[in-house]
């Protein structure tokens, strides 16, 4: 097998049945089309119907549902809806910031909700619907596995999603399936123009310094793109991925 035949092999995701949260934009519409464009059946999921139909009309095999994932009911009723499925992607998530001291329970809340609440469902749901050899996957952040000023109840809600990934492949480690976090540092996405314009407002500094703040974090000097994080996902399901579980893979350019 030549190699391309080899990457174009460990790519193929044709029959498979995919389910991304917050498929609407950023990291999750990213994924929603490389895993459309490798062969899967793809449920996007997200609040927002517009964002959502605007990804699906890019590509054929993706399908929409608009459920919030800090909603119980709703999460068990799309997991009923859709059946069997063999990946499940956990990607929906925000970030708001905050220094501790001025952090309002409402948003402590807020953030554990969408952020780790959200995971738990998505995973708990999907759990019960996966197929053998399915993979389960959480994007978590570099923030679950570092801390960062301002953003504690974001971190807090990261680091929870490492620690869950972690326990349930200790729990599931005998079955046939996979479950690992994706840790990105900075990623060029829609959540990362909203802290730029949140930082602008605060701080009165252009949204040019603020991006080169974000940058700079990264060792290589520039943010993370999407296609990186994506790849990381197709590589985890793939057919010789089946050994990687409960890990935390950082996709930030070393910087964890
Ligand atoms: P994004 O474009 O803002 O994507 C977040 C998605 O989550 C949106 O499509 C949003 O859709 C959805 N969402 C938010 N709250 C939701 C809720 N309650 N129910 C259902 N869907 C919800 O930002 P992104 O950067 O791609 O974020 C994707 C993931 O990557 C997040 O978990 C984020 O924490 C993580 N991450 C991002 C970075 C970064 O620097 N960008 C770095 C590390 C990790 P609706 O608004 O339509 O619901």
């Amino acid at each position: 097998m030549s190699q391309s035949d080899r990457n174009s092999a460990a790519n193929s995701l044709a029959g498979k049945r995919a389910v991304i949260t917050g498929g609407g934009s950023g990291i999750g519409a990213d994924m929603a089309l490389a895993f459309a464009q490798a062969g899967a059946e793809v449920t996007i999921t997200g609040r927002r119907e517009a964002a959502l139909q605007a990804v699906a009309e890019q590509h054929d095999g993706i399908r929409t549902a608009v459920v919030d994932v800090t909603d119980e009911a709703a999460m068990v009723a799309l997991f009923e809806k859709i059946g069997n499925v063999d990946i499940v992607i956990a990607n929906a998530g925000a970030a708001e910031s905050a220094p501790f001291a001025k952090t309002s329970f409402e948003q402590w809340q807020r953030m554990l909700n969408v952020n780790l609440s959200g995971v738990f469902l998505t995973l708990r749901e999907g759990l019960k619907q996966l197929n053998d050899g399915g993979r389960l996957i959480a994007v978590a952040s570099t923030a679950g596995l570092k801390g960062y000023a301002y953003v504690g109840a974001y971190c807090a809600a990261k680091h929870g999603v490492v620690g869950l990934v972690r326990s349930l492949a200790a729990e599931t480690a005998t079955r046939d399936m996979t479950v690992n976090a994706l840790c990105p540092g900075f990623t060029d996405t829609p959540l990362l123009a909203a802290s730029v314009e949140n930082i602008v407002t605060k701080t009165g500094q252009s949204a040019e310094q603020a991006t080169a703040h974000f940058q700079s974090t990264n060792p290589t000097g520039r943010l993370v793109t999407p296609a990186e994080v994506t790849a990381t996902a197709l590589w985890l399901c793939g057919p010789n991925s089946g050994a990687i579980n409960g890990q935390a893979i950082s996709i930030s350019g070393g910087e964890v």
